[in-house]
């Protein structure tokens, strides 16, 4: 129970990554605010936090919307109390486009990149006023390396990667900052991608540990930067990949 008396606050908790992340940090304790744009998906994630035992909430929001950002965070006071653990999980992908118009370019880069630090910014004066908080941003391999997928999908996770570190400088001591870098996880974003036998074999054979990631592994690696183990852990970007940035 290492989220015990915690409050999180997880972005993109209607699918994958961020509802694997819900649902651990709810198992280890927290009563968790689900925020997704889509209200119908991060209400089903709630109940699933409630079939757990702990409190959960649904709460339906644009993180590219800053006042909603600001509403959430005040929703969430109201009825936990305050916020002690952001996990910005609301993300998009592109397609596999070598040269993405502008419009694509900006669509990323307004939800990857800015809806992060828009969601960061809200939470920061509660994380401050709980005595002490932690954000926990999902970046990638590809903020890290170059790779197939759009470079303005690159660019935006290389933004994450770098706005981690720097909120972790300067928004220290009292909150702690820090991304994971997954590989290709098997959610509803890489469904299309994964579905194709022959991306499939090229992309594994780039895994180390032979296979993708599950949504669960991610959340495994957010609970421990989330949680006091990792209490002198601040401003790294962690991979869980699989071994694909290792070789
Ligand atoms: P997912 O299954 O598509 O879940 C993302 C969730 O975020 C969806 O419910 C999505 O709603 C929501 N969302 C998108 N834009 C939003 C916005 N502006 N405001 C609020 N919610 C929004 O994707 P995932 O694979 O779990 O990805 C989660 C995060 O991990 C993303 O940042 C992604 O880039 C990152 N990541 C994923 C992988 C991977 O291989 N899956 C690898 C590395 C990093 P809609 O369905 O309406 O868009």
């Amino acid at each position: 129970m290492r989220m015990r008396g915690r409050v999180a606050l997880v972005t993109g908790a209607g699918s994958g990554i961020g509802r694997a992340t819900a649902l651990r940090l709810a198992a280890e304790g927290a009563r968790v605010a689900c925020v997704d744009r889509d209200g119908d998906s991060a209400e089903d994630t709630a109940r699933q936090v409630r079939g757990l035992g702990v409190d959960g909430l649904a709460l339906t929001a644009d993180v590219t919307d800053e006042r909603a950002c600001a509403r959430l965070v005040e929703t969430i006071v109201g009825r936990f109390g305050g916020v002690t653990a952001v996990v910005n999980a609301a993300g998009v992908r592109s397609d596999l486009d070598a040269a993405p118009p502008p419009a694509e370019w900006q669509r990323l880069l307004d939800v990857n990149l800015t809806g992060t630090y828009l969601m960061a910014r809200a939470a920061r004066a509660a994380l401050i006023d709980a005595g002490g908080g932690t954000i926990t941003n999902i970046a990638s391999i590809y903020g890290v390396v170059g790779g197939s997928l759009s470079p303005a999908y690159a660019a935006s996770k290389g933004g994450v990667v770098n706005l981690t570190r720097q909120l972790a400088v300067q928004w220290g001591p009292a909150v702690r900052v820090n991304c994971v870098c997954p590989g290709v996880i098997e959610t509803p974003m890489t469904a299309a991608l994964l579905s194709d036998p022959a991306w499939r074999e090229t992309a594994l054979r780039r895994y180390p540990l032979a296979r993708f990631g599950r949504p669960e592994d991610v959340a495994a690696a957010i609970l421990y930067l989330a949680s006091d183990e990792a209490s002198f852990v601040t401003g790294v970007a962690l991979p869980v990949d699989g071994g694909y940035t290792a070789a």
